[in-house]
């Protein structure tokens, strides 16, 4: 496989001191500003090519992770240890590139669990190369064969000689052949949501076979595939957290991880409710701009309503979490609602935009296509609904 063909020989890894690579900014209103620069300079003049090509911006992760942006969640001394600027962030990368705010909510999620539940070893070892943007990290949960029931997780680790040897197929992983490490949810023990525990394991292990990679309906710059873990040999040392005990965590990070795709979706419905009013405004049809229709201009009032109230709820969410409160159904509302919400406003987008809207000369047939992954991953609609009716 030429675009992730694996290393056989590892190659030695700079350590970089957290205190040299992290420059949070001193408050929220400044880490935005710093995102949206980001967004405005490095992302928007990027995606429409990258996406075509299919090609996946290494460097973008190394500048956010310079600039701070990719340690914002986390506890002290790496981040904020707060999700409110965290979704505010990847609202302003997704505003311009969806791939590559998903891409860093796939990296956090892969590598929260070592700042969480790791050892200070772990912490020391690896976050701040991960929290720089040098290390990239993929996590990878779905398999073949499980997809929203991941209680059923069959990829299994033994315990053999100091080493667990991994060995299982898992399916969907983001960053799959580029990434340094795979955060693997595996089974150790006994069937169902006990038995399952949770490896960082080396993507330059011997035995890891990254399949073709998925040509997908969007989001093409950020590659998926199917990884074999044959025979992986992974260090006892790379456990995170307990061993058998992996399954509430990874619960707990789908939780964090829906309040970063329906960040994804709030930017990316506001993206595409700015581009639709502004074409509204300067097409003119009948000898009028085609906003002052009432049956467009009452249209993009709806889009903006809507984005307005996904954005709320997810806020609601964010600083519930933020105050040390449960935030489980207020984070399932906020991500059905946002990228519902996405989907719709990105479809009506391509309808304010007429022919235009169904070229690719105009991003909102791209967005339309990509709003549609969000309503998929990290639970789908479905699930959602299924936490919060379980909840009434
Ligand atoms: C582009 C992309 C990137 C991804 N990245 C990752 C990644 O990095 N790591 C990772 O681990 N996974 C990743 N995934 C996988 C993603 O999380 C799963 O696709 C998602 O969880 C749904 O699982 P599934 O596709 O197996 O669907 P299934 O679980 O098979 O569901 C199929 C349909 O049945 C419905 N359904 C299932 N159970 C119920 C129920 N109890 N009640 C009602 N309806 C139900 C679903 O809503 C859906 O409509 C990615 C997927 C895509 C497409």
């Amino acid at each position: 496989l030429e675009s992730t063909g694996k290393r056989d020989e590892p190659e030695e890894r700079e350590e970089h001191p957290v205190s040299k690579v992290l420059t949070i900014p001193a408050d929220d209103a400044a880490l935005v500003a710093r995102a949206r620069e980001i967004a405005d300079a490095e992302l928007a003049p990027r995606v429409r090519d990258f996406e075509a090509r299919g090609e996946y911006p290494r460097d973008v992760m190394r500048t956010l992770g310079r600039a701070g942006l990719l340690g914002v969640p986390y506890p002290e001394p790496y981040g904020t240890g707060r999700f409110e600027p965290y979704v505010r962030v990847i609202e302003a990368l997704a505003s311009r590139w969806l791939g590559i705010a998903e891409s860093v909510n796939v990296h956090m999620l892969a590598s929260y669990g070592i700042a969480t539940l790791g050892t200070p070893a772990q912490r020391e070892r690896y976050l701040p190369g991960l929290l720089a943007g040098d290390l990239l990290a993929s996590n990878c949960l779905s398999e073949p064969d499980v997809g929203s029931d991941l209680s059923a997780i069959a990829t299994r680790a033994t315990l053999q000689d100091g080493h667990y040897v991994l060995d299982g197929t898992k399916a969907w992983a983001t960053h799959a052949g580029i990434a340094d490490f795979y955060t693997v949810f595996c089974r150790t023990g006994g069937e169902g949501a006990k038995g399952i525990s949770c490896l960082f394991v080396d993507g330059r292990s011997q035995g890891i076979r990254p399949a073709p990679l998925d040509k997908k309906m969007g989001l093409r710059a950020i590659p998926t595939a199917r990884v074999a873990f044959d025979q992986v040999h992974v260090p006892v040392e790379n456990l995170i957290g307990r061993e058998g005990r992996a399954f509430l965590a990874a619960m707990g990070a789908m939780d964090l991880g829906r309040l970063g795709v329906a960040a994804c979706a709030v930017g990316l419905a506001q993206a595409a409710v700015d581009y639709a009013a502004q074409y509204a405004k300067t097409r003119t049809q009948f000898g009028q701009p085609i906003i002052q229709f009432q049956g467009v201009g009452f249209m993009l009032a709806d889009m903006a309503t809507e984005v307005s109230a996904a954005r709320e709820l997810l806020l609601d969410a964010a600083r519930r979490h933020d105050r040390g409160e449960p935030f489980s159904i207020e984070g399932a509302k906020a991500k059905l609602f946002a990228t519902e919400a996405a989907m719709r406003i990105t479809v009506n987008a391509v309808q304010v935009l007429g022919g235009c809207g169904y070229t690719e000369e105009h991003p909102v047939e791209r967005w339309m296509r990509e709003a549609k992954l969000l309503q998929i991953i990290g639970g789908t609609s479905q699930i959602q609904r299924l936490v919060i009716s379980r909840a009434l």
